[in-house]
């Protein structure tokens, strides 16, 4: 996978602003932020999108949800806010099919999806 730009960070060949790591997942500030706070939350082996998520690799989702939670503590809206968001394929706005979560919040967030 050495095209896929976030194994290729994963693996630390491309630098990031590391927010958060452990042993399956790494979260980092995303380099074109759509709000105060934006950070992305990658399983550390390539599944390609959440459709790709099986019984198996189960595990990384929640690996990524528990990264959330303490992404959402260090940068301090644990209690103000945030947003989730998976994007899958071409109408979900996928553009790096690199598993990844967003994690949004620093402001108020409007309602709208689109
Ligand atoms: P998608 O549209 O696939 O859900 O989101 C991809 C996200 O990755 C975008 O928000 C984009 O700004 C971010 N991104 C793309 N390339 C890089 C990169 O090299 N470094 C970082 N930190 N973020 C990236
Ligand atoms: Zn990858």
């Amino acid at each position: 996978m050495e095209e896929c730009i976030f194994c290729r960070i994963a693996a630390g060949e491309i630098p990031c602003r590391k927010v958060y790591e452990d042993d399956s997942v790494l979260a980092f500030d995303d380099i074109q932020p759509m709000a105060p706070v934006h950070v992305l939350i990658i399983p550390k082996v390539h599944v390609a999108t959440v459709m790709d998520v099986d019984a198996a690799r189960m595990a990384n989702l929640a690996a990524m949800m528990e990264a959330a939670q303490k992404v959402a503590i260090l940068k301090g809206v644990e209690q103000s806010g945030f947003r989730l968001v998976i994007n899958c394929h071409r109408e979900g706005g996928q553009v790096i099919f690199h598993l990844h979560m967003h994690l949004l919040g620093g402001q108020q967030l409007r309602n709208a999806l689109n």
